[in-house]
C-alpha cells in the first residue's frame, strides 16, 4: 500500500450543498430537502470518521441506514448522479481524488493504474460517507472489484495509515517440488488491529495473490542469471547478488513485494546453495 495525501475537508459542507442543489425537478425536491436538512449530522459524522481513523479505530464506527433525515438511497444517489458524472457539481472533487495518486499508481496494490475511486467504507453500509472526500480513495478497477466482493473486515487506508517505515510485508518461500511464495504480515507488527487490517488487505483486496503472481514471474525471469552467477562464483556470489538486489529494492520501498521476496531469498540457505535451479520456468 502507498500512503498518499488526504484530500481537504474544508469544502465538504459546500460540496454537499452544491450537489444537493443540482436536484431541480419536482420529483426530487423531497430528496434535496432531506439532504439539505441533514448537513450538520453529515458534518459531525465526517468529524467522527477523522477522529477514529486517526486513532486506528474506524472499526468502531457503526453501520447505518440514515444520517439525519437523509436515507441511504438519498446519499447513494447523491454520489451516483451528482458527484461522479461529468458536468455535475461533484465532478471536480471526484476527478481530483482520482488523479491524486503519484505516478497514477493504485495506492491499494501499488501495482496497477488508477481507473476509479473506491469507498474505503462502502456506501451501502456507511451512506453518510458516500461523498466524504476522505472516504474516497483512488483505486485500480481490480482492487475496487475485490473490495466490493469480499468481507466487511477493514483494510489499510492510504490517507491514515502511515506505515511506510514499519516493515510489515513478509514473503514466505515454499520449498516444494516447485518453488512457490506466499505473502503474509510480520508477526511483530503492533497494534493487533493494524496487523489484522494488513492481513485483510492482502486477502480481501486480492493484493497477496497479485504479489504472488508478480514474484513468481520475477523468479522465473531471474533463474538463468542466478544459475550463471552460481556456476561462476558459487553460493557466496549468489548471496552477494541477492543482497545487492535486496538493498536496491529496500532503498526504494520497504514493503514492496520485491523487498519482501529478496529478504526471504537472502536468508534461505537452501535457495542460495543451488535451490534456485528448481525455479519453474515453463
Ligand atoms: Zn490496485
Amino acid at each position: 500500500m502507498d500512503a498518499i495525501s488526504k484530500p481537504s475537508k474544508d469544502e465538504y459542507r459546500q460540496l454537499i450543498v452544491a450537489c444537493a442543489n443540482d436536484y431541480t425537478q419536482a420529483r426530487t425536491e423531497h430528496r434535496k430537502q432531506r439532504i439539505l436538512s441533514s448537513l450538520d449530522q453529515l458534518e459531525s459524522f465526517a468529524a467522527r470518521y477523522d477522529e477514529l481513523a486517526d486513532s486506528y479505530s474506524l472499526e468502531t464506527l457503526g453501520t447505518h441506514t440514515h444520517c439525519g433525515n437523509a436515507a441511504k438511497d438519498d446519499l447513494v444517489d447523491l454520489y451516483d448522479t451528482k458527484f461522479v458524472p461529468e458536468g455535475r457539481p461533484g465532478r471536480e472533487t471526484y476527478m481530483s481524488i482520482r488523479q491524486s495518486a503519484p505516478k497514477n499508481r493504485c495506492p491499494l496494490c501499488s501495482q496497477l493504474p488508477v481507473s476509479t475511486v473506491d469507498h474505503y467504507l462502502p456506501k451501502s453500509k456507511y451512506p453518510a460517507m458516500a461523498v466524504y472526500p476522505r472516504n474516497l480513495v483512488p483505486s485500480c478497477v481490480r482492487c475496487n472489484g475485490y473490495k466490493l466482493a469480499k468481507s466487511d473486515e477493514l483494510t489499510l487506508h492510504p490517507y491514515y495509515d502511515n506505515i511506510e517505515n514499519i516493515r510489515w510485508l513478509k514473503c514466505v518461500l515454499i520449498d516444494g517440488e516447485a518453488i512457490s511464495v506466499e505473502f503474509d504480515v510480520w508477526e511483530n507488527v503492533v497494534p493487533a488491529s493494524l496487523r489484522q487490517r494488513m492481513a485483510s488487505h492482502l486477502k480481501n483486496v486480492g493484493v497477496g495473490e497479485l504479489y504472488q503472481v508478480s514474484a513468481l514471474s520475477h523468479l522465473a525471469d531471474t533463474r538463468h542469471r542466478l544459475c550463471e552467477i552460481g556456476n561462476a562464483g558459487g553460493a557466496a556470489a549468489v548471496h552477494a547478488h541477492l543482497l545487492e538486489e535486496l538493498n536496491s529494492r529496500r532503498s526504494y520501498r520497504l514493503n514492496s513485494w520485491g523487498t519482501a521476496l529478496y529478504t526471504a531469498l537472502c536468508t534461505a540457505d537452501w535457495f542460495i546453495q543451488g535451490g534456485y535451479a528448481r525455479i519453474e520456468h515453463d
